[in-house]
């Protein structure tokens, strides 16, 4: 993201620059003439984010040896970019458990 990038508005270079799309903080390009454009990767991340944010997904407990398990529905994984062996912090709450990433 250090790179400019040819603005097709007007021509001239887009600068990068730290923007926002649908509310989230994501890294882009700002033209001198308005035009910005987003990094498609974090904007379609953002709008998976946002699809998923109303939904609620059944899931089913499993078991690892004597550990139950919990399997992480695909949508949730790729939106909130999580990977295989990766550490997340669970708290319980009364019957409700919540999973907090990073
Ligand atoms: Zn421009």
């Amino acid at each position: 993201m250090t790179e400019g990038m040819k603005c097709v508005k007007c021509g001239k270079t887009a600068k990068p620059s730290k923007l926002r799309f649908q509310g989230q903080p994501i890294e882009g390009w700002k033209c001198k003439c308005g035009e910005s454009y987003f990094d498609p990767a974090q904007a379609q991340r953002i709008l998976l984010l946002n699809m998923i944010k109303k939904e609620a997904f059944r899931v089913k407990i499993g078991k690892v040896r004597s550990n139950l398990i919990v399997r992480i529905p695909k949508k949730i994984a790729d939106a909130l970019e999580l990977k295989n062996g990766e550490e997340v912090t669970l708290k319980v709450d009364g019957q409700e458990i919540t999973i907090h990433t990073g």
